[in-house]
């Protein structure tokens, strides 16, 4: 979507403090980190949200890489022994802001729960 933010930054059209990039994704740096690692991992394909996901040829795939580039942008960032929190915002209640999906990648302190 041509006025995506999310879709800006994986164009490279917006810049970010990228950590990892792959045809399907692109993991970079929270803004406003919430932890000491804070990470958004987004699909370079536009879904804004991952309700949206369902019926779309090929989106449980392309979900499921989105998971294990998460996972891997994990082991990178040296997260395996601590732990992390992958989560992913959805609608108002969730308090979703940017509407491309994206998935949190939180680590580097203890997390609460359940969250707020
Ligand atoms: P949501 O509230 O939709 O789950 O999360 C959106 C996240 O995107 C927030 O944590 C916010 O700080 C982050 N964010 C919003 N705009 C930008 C931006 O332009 N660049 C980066 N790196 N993060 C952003
Ligand atoms: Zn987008």
């Amino acid at each position: 979507m041509s006025d995506c933010i999310f879709c800006k930054i994986a164009r490279g059209e917006i810049p970010a403090k990228v950590v990892r990039k792959s045809p399907d994704a692109v993991a970079f740096h929270d803004l406003t980190p919430q932890a000491p690692v804070h990470v958004l991992v987004i699909p370079t394909k536009h879904f804004a949200a991952v309700r949206d996901a369902a019926g779309v040829a090929d989106s449980e795939a392309a979900l499921g890489k989105l998971l294990v580039f998460a996972a891997e942008v994990a082991t990178e960032l040296g997260l395996d022994q601590g732990g992390y929190r992958i989560v992913t915002n959805t609608g108002p209640d969730a308090g979703q802001s940017v509407h491309h999906l994206h998935l949190h990648l939180l680590g580097g302190r203890r997390l609460g729960w359940p969250p707020g």
